[in-house]
């Protein structure tokens, strides 16, 4: 994990400058209520199969009796620079207990296994994700279905995007197949969001069939992190990045809003959007460029169309979603690519949501809320 940190503020405390030799004073500022010193840390790491970026900001009150002030100022030390590690360890915890299917003993692989008959008892946190996924499956038309495990297991392009690039010319050579129709079919028989039960929290999953929670599992991720995040009183403000699905929460020193930038789907490191966002928001994005391999000219990516079992191609080449839910904005996110622009917009309004998706001819399509939310 790379970390560092930058001290932002202060009133007389050059006095803690002797315990915290690592900081870096950069700026005199004052922020809105009383006068707290505010460190910034940055870090960068990996977990769920992406890179996260955190940036804190934590502040140390001034309040301090002077006799406890280095003590305490030691502590809050320490709490702070544990900081971006307890965020790994509940995006790691997230992943090695709920959500990796491919990890022996999560929860979803352990609903993978069961048996049909018996079904497997949902802990409180599965079952408030399957009911917003249900909400969305519904609502969608099915164009989000969290049971597609064997299509996408199939087509397997996360692993074939990340392992060999996304631009390898030889993919074919090296391996890389187009399902047969005949394979997609028969995955297609055990996909169908309508064929799980859920009873009396326990999940009863047909035989053959298995969730995949790719949709939706980066925008838990956020939903995770905040949780955390508030129970920490010394965060003023965050802005984490899980893959596709950004976290912003509290607020920034300067008093600004937080400023997250909408990729450009063929310009790597390009901006098509600035939103400027305040609180806590999660903006989310599905799009054709971020895993996919390219075989004679055609692009398969990751993201399916369960209606017919292929990548999906709506008109689409990416959808931004921002709710004050993570997992909605993911799952909506994955929605909107595989219905298109016109329901997509649709759909991300039933929901409270806002939309900014971009067509095959780099044509935007926007929900009213996200033209308030555009910088530039
Ligand atoms: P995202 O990047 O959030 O759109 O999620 C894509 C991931 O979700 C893929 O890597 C698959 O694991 C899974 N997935 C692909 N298509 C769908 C779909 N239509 N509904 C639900 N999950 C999907
Ligand atoms: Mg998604």
């Amino acid at each position: 994990m790379k970390c560092h940190k930058k001290k932002r503020v202060l009133r007389k405390n050059l006095f803690y400058m002797g315990a915290v030799v690592t900081v870096l004073l950069t700026a005199m500022a004052v922020t809105g209520c009383g006068r707290e010193a505010v460190e910034k840390i940055t870090c960068s790491d990996t977990a769920m199969g992406t890179v996260i970026q955190q940036t804190l900001y934590v502040r140390e009150s001034e309040d301090r009796e002077a006799d406890d002030r280095e003590e305490e100022g030691r502590e809050a030390q320490d709490d702070a620079d544990a900081l971006p590690a307890r965020v790994m360890d509940c995006l790691n915890d997230l992943e090695a207990q709920i959500l990796s299917w491919r990890l022996e003993g999560t929860e979803v692989y352990e609903i993978n296994q069961s048996d049909p008959e018996a079904g497997y008892p949902l802990s409180e946190k599965m079952s408030g994700y399957l009911e917003c996924i249900s909400q969305v499956w519904e609502k969608s038309g099915g164009a989000l279905d969290v049971t597609l495990g064997e299509v996408t297991r199939l087509w397997n392009i996360d692993a074939w995007a990340q392992g060999l690039g996304a631009e390898e010319e030889a993919i074919g050579e090296l391996g890389f197949q187009i399902p047969s129709q005949a394979a997609i079919a028969r995955g297609l028989e055990d996909t169908g969001f309508e064929k799980l039960r859920i009873e009396e929290n326990r999940i009863y999953l047909p035989e053959g069939m298995s969730l995949d929670l790719g949709a939706v599992g980066k925008g838990i991720a956020c939903d995770e992190i905040l949780a955390l995040l508030e129970t920490q009183e010394q965060v003023q403000g965050a802005v984490i990045s899980v893959g596709g699905s950004v976290l912003t929460y509290g607020s920034k020193p300067d008093g600004n809003c937080w400023k997250v930038g909408i990729q450009h789907p063929r310009e790597s490191g390009e901006y098509l959007a600035i939103l400027s966002l305040s609180g806590s928001k999660c903006v989310s994005t599905s799009g054709d460029y971020e895993r996919y391999v390219e075989l004679e000219g055609i692009r398969y990516h990751h993201i399916m169309d369960p209606e017919t079992g292929y990548p999906a191609d709506s008109g689409l080449i990416s959808a931004t979603i921002v709710s004050d839910s993570g997992l909605l904005s993911d799952a909506l996110s994955t929605a909107c690519f595989v219905l298109g622009a016109e329901k997509g917009l649709a759909l991300a309004e039933s929901f409270g949501a806002e939309a900014y998706l971009i067509g095959k001819d780099m044509e935007i399509y926007m929900t009213e809320g996200m033209k308030a939310l555009i910088l530039r």
